[in-house]
């Protein structure tokens, strides 16, 4: 079936069509209960085996090591600024005896995400170190700075932090910062995750909200190793300077109760595991990055190449996953949305806090859908240059 739409929204992203019609099909009587996924128990059979199916196609499209447990959490991305900040200071602790406890927080601000990332860390601690703040630097989210620049704390960090794929201003990191190997490294991999290939064992904690290359909102994976799951304190035995975690932000309990502390999002963890399936039988994350790099290659040729196209990012750092543009003069963009409407190209608009037009070409966007996207920006241009 074709789709009605090609929608090239950043998140809730598109889905692929495979995925939709599983679910349609599965969506009265789920794998014969006789229900809908949503109906059964958490506690179930049933259930237990979609969420470990689930986990272990994950396993197997990341390749993720043994020593690493892979987390379904609720909250969404922002849930895990927090987050993070709780446990992996008490991580840090257990390294850290002694009367002081005080360890830098390191934040690479690389585009809106991880500003928003480096507030709350600072809401909650008081003393984050950015690394780089590219805006400050520069002016604006555009680049990712050479190493040279960064101002890392060294092996006194709690953690390093960064976001690989900033989905508002369309920079990716086109490589893993190199750290203290001793500090873990996070990462916000929320709109790039299972886009390309790359080496877990290189990070203490991975995470994405599943709304663009996993799934649907309302679920979070969190891929992180286990020295890093600490038994969460209560305020009684509380060590100064080290926050007590809450329960449901405690990896720890949420690693020992297989992701079933409390009642789970059923739903957009079945959606993720039909997702992982696809994946597979698309050949997995090698496959995909092959195409993903050709449409992105597509589009920012064809905006390089165009008088009325402007990228506003440095060329190594642009975003497989989202294209951020401009169109001069500024006035033809209302114009451009309306006539991609009208072909029934939608969610094309550009972030408020940015404007212009945003393209989001996640796993689930076929090559043909950026072909008609590319026909019709072609067209556009002949009609006003
Ligand atoms: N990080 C990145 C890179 C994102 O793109 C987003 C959401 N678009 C978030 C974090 C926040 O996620 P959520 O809305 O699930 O809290």
């Amino acid at each position: 079936t074709k789709p009605k739409v090609y929608n090239f929204g950043a998140g809730p992203a598109a889905i692929p069509l495979n995925v939709l019609e599983k679910a349609q099909k599965d969506l009265l009587n789920y794998e014969n209960t006789g229900m809908s996924v949503m109906e059964i128990s958490h506690r179930s059979k049933t259930f237990d085996n979609l969420l470990n199916k689930a986990k272990q196609d994950l396993k197997t499209l990341l390749q993720v090591p043994d020593n690493y447990k892979i987390l379904f959490m609720q909250g969404g991305g922002l849930t895990q600024f927090s987050a993070i900040v709780y446990n992996l200071l008490a991580a840090k602790r257990q390294q850290v005896p002694g009367e002081e406890f005080n360890p830098p927080l390191d934040y690479f601000v690389t585009g809106s995400w991880s500003a928003k990332a480096a507030d709350e860390a600072k809401r909650l601690y008081n003393n984050v170190n950015i690394v780089i703040d590219v805006k400050k630097s520069k002016g604006s989210f555009e680049s990712i700075p050479p190493k040279e620049e960064w101002k890392l704390s060294g092996s006194k960090a709690a953690f390093v932090y960064y976001c690989d794929n900033e989905t508002i201003n369309g920079v990716e990191f086109p490589f893993i910062p190199e750290v203290d190997p001793s500090v873990p490294l996070v990462c916000d991999m929320s709109s790039n995750i299972l886009s390309r290939k790359f080496d877990v064992s290189k990070f203490g904690l991975i995470y994405a909200g599943a709304q663009k290359n996993i799934g649907t909102p309302g679920v979070t994976v969190v891929i992180v190793r286990d020295d890093l799951l600490t038994k969460p304190k209560s305020v009684n035995d509380q060590d100064k300077g080290v926050p007590v975690v809450p329960v449901m932000l405690s990896y720890k309990i949420i690693a020992d109760h297989n992701s079933v502390y409390n009642t789970p999002p059923m739903f957009p963890i079945y959606i993720s595991g039909l997702v992982f399936e696809w994946l597979l039988d698309q050949g997995g994350v090698e496959a995909i990055e092959k195409i993903n790099n050709e449409k992105s290659t597509k589009i920012y040729d064809l905006i390089d190449k165009s008088k009325i196209y402007r990228s506003p990012i440095e060329k190594p750092y642009r975003s497989r996953m989202n294209a951020p543009f401009r169109i001069v003069p500024e006035e033809l963009e209302k114009e451009f949305l309306t006539g991609a409407e009208e072909l029934g190209m939608v969610q094309l608009k550009g972030h408020r806090s940015v404007g212009g037009i945003r393209i989001s070409m996640y796993n689930a966007i076929t090559l043909d859908a950026i072909d008609l996207l590319i026909n019709y920006m072609i067209e556009f241009e002949k009609k006003h240059n």
